[in-house]
């Protein structure tokens, strides 16, 4: 017999990205993976060139600059900042680290799907507590909890179903949870929210030890493809990630356009505004024809044709016309479609595919 991994790698079905091809379609928009619709900021565009004469040294394996440029925007101590390789290589060694045989991790029906590869990764069952109209349904997730609970995902707002749960029900979470259970709050998004009660997390981790709070560069300031995310949590929490992650786990172009993109004037602000414009206009123009749009807090919109056939045929309009959307049969969500808001023009068109394709 061949070697063989444990048995629990074996169940995870593997992760698919946002497709970035179509077949003799020369001009290709890619909505498929929420990448944020003006590409990098051009400080960052500036720091990795520049990071690329000193590509023969290793990075700063503490990414010093990074955590206190991250600490002076938010407002938080470095010494309670840890950076990843992605928000998803800190998703993996939570799992690995806190997870493992035996123990359980929760997360709802829709949540992000590298929870549950993680969460298998590690050897513990993952638990997908259904949602209640989209929404991660809390008192659903606390039932869930038992014993051999290591770990609870919540992604706010959500991805795919761009679900926003208000600030005091993740409050309610993480309160009726025991103290040694982690609770581990993505947000992924938090940049587009306007809500303005919303805490991304931070609050939270302040007032309750076992939680930690993940961001990321690849949505709103443009950087999926340098891999770069971050966690804030208790001292314990981000020194076991100190301790299992990669010496070098960012690289240093990435650790520079990072630190950059923080500096860019204005860029949140743009960026949150240009979303907030054409997030409404496409959701109203969409709903005015009739195809349901599921509430969005994020920079996608997460859009139900009410059939896999109708989901089948919009995706076809689309890809006719060089438009790459996300489909969410690995989702659970088969007659959705998942769109990222593009540039006015890219929003233009896939209206104009979807309304009179
Ligand atoms: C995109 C996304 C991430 C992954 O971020 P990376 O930093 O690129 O690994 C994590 N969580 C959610 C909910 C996301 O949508």
């Amino acid at each position: 017999m061949t070697v063989q991994p444990r048995p629990s790698i074996l169940s995870i079905e593997p992760y698919v990205g946002g497709e970035s091809k179509i077949p003799g379609v020369n001009r290709i928009i890619k909505l498929s993976s929420n990448e944020g619709a003006f590409g990098p900021p051009p400080a960052a565009i500036a720091a990795i060139t520049e990071a690329a004469r000193e590509a023969h040294r290793y990075p700063d394996g503490g990414a010093t600059a990074l955590r206190d440029a991250l600490g002076r925007r938010w407002g938080l101590d470095p010494a309670r900042i840890v950076c990843g390789n992605g928000s998803d290589e800190l998703i993996s060694h939570l799992c690995l680290a806190y997870g493992g045989e035996g123990t359980e991790i929760i997360m709802s029906a829709y949540g992000f799907l590298m929870y549950d590869i993680a969460g298998r990764y590690a050897g513990s069952r993952v638990i997908k507590v259904p949602e209640r109209n989209m929404l991660a349904d809390i008192d659903g997730m606390l039932a869930a909890a038992g014993p051999r609970t290591r770990i609870v995902f919540l992604a706010n707002p959500n991805n795919p179903t761009g679900a926003l749960l208000p600030t005091s029900e993740v409050a309610r979470l993480r309160a009726g949870l025991r103290d040694d259970i982690l609770l581990v709050l993505d947000s992924a998004y938090a940049e587009y929210v306007t809500e303005p009660d919303y805490d991304a997390g931070a609050k939270l981790v302040d007032a309750a030890p076992s939680t930690i709070m993940l961001r990321t560069f690849s949505k709103i300031f443009g950087l999926g493809g340098m891999r770069i995310g971050w966690g804030y949590g208790a001292p314990g929490i981000i020194e076991t990630l100190n301790r299992v992650r990669g010496p070098f786990n960012v690289a240093a172009a990435s650790q520079a356009a990072a630190t950059a993109a923080l500096s860019e004037p204005g860029w949140v602000e743009k960026c949150v505004a240009h979303n907030g414009e054409w997030r409404t206009r496409m959701a109203a123009a969409l709903e005015r024809a009739g195809i349901k749009v599921w509430p969005s807090h994020t920079n996608f919109l997460l859009v139900d044709f009410a059939t896999p056939e109708g989901a089948q045929a919009a995706d076809a309009k689309l890809k006719s016309r060089g438009l790459i959307v996300r489909a969410m049969g690995g989702y659970g969500l088969p007659a959705c479609l998942r769109i990222t808001i593009g540039t006015a023009e890219e929003c233009q068109m896939v209206l104009d595919a979807l309304l009179h394709g």
